[in-house]
């Protein structure tokens, strides 16, 4: 496939649409520039707590499953289904971090399956990798109710979890999606278009990026361009960081 025949499925992928001019030789792509991925660039290293604390640090995949099945940790349990641990390949190089199941997850017990989700597929797939090949997870594990934001108590009860989860698997790249995520793994309140753009290191250093939540694209999709140059930097970090592995 040539590089403009592959950008073309990229875009069409994330439903990007392309413009082509009638009265003109077939363009591969149209006036519509493809995206300029930002530089990459390192934010500080800042030491953090963000790493699994007591007993959830030394669980094995089993006995976090289970844990998280049976969690009664905040008020959330009540309300819930069921709890949402996360899914994928528990090898995978990279990680997909959202905020907390939706109505279709509680029911379902998966993370991202309704709307947002299969325009997450759509975004995985225009980089080139397949769901399965992933591992998804959320910083809550449990669905507030209408979908509100997460409370601190919440992230504070859960979130140990999810920092286990990211030891276990272990990827190269972890992948922030939204707002509500970015900001609560940052420990930060900076808007979510200055935390584009930037290899963030959390939980042991890990290199994160973020990007804009599937739902808000499906709700604002001119901002899916940028979301296809986070998605670029995304590549571009992870080849780097194959490169430096060799
Ligand atoms: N939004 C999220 O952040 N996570 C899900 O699992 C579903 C929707």
């Amino acid at each position: 496939m040539t590089l403009d025949a592959r950008r073309l499925a990229y875009l069409s992928a994330l439903e990007i649409d392309v413009w082509e001019r009638r009265e003109l030789p077939r363009p591969s792509v149209g006036p519509a520039p493809a995206p300029i991925a930002p530089q990459p660039a390192e934010s500080p290293a800042v030491p953090r707590a963000d790493e699994p604390v007591g007993e959830v640090a030394a669980l094995g995949w089993d006995d976090l499953v289970a844990r998280v099945r049976g969690c009664t940790l905040c008020p959330l349990h009540a309300t819930r289904t069921q709890s949402v641990f996360g899914v994928g390949n528990r090898a995978a190089q990279w990680m997909v971090i959202g905020e907390a199941p939706g109505a279709e997850e509680d029911r379902q017990g998966e993370p991202f399956v309704g709307r947002a989700g299969q325009l997450l597929n759509s975004m995985l797939k225009a980089m080139g990798l397949a769901r399965e090949q992933v591992f998804i997870a959320n910083i809550l594990k449990s669905r507030p109710p209408n979908n509100r934001d997460p409370r601190p108590e919440e992230v504070r009860a859960c979130i140990p979890y999810l920092f286990r989860q990211i030891e276990l698997v272990n990827p190269t790249l972890l992948l922030c999606v939204g707002r509500i995520a970015a900001q609560t793994l940052l420990e930060t309140s900076e808007p979510i278009g200055k935390l584009r753009g930037v290899v963030h290191r959390i939980a042991g250093n890990r290199p994160m990026i973020v990007t804009y939540h599937p739902a808000y694209l499906l709700r604002s999709p001119g901002e899916k361009r940028k979301a296809w140059a986070d998605l670029v930097l995304a590549m571009r970090t992870y080849a780097r960081l194959q490169e430096g592995a060799r």
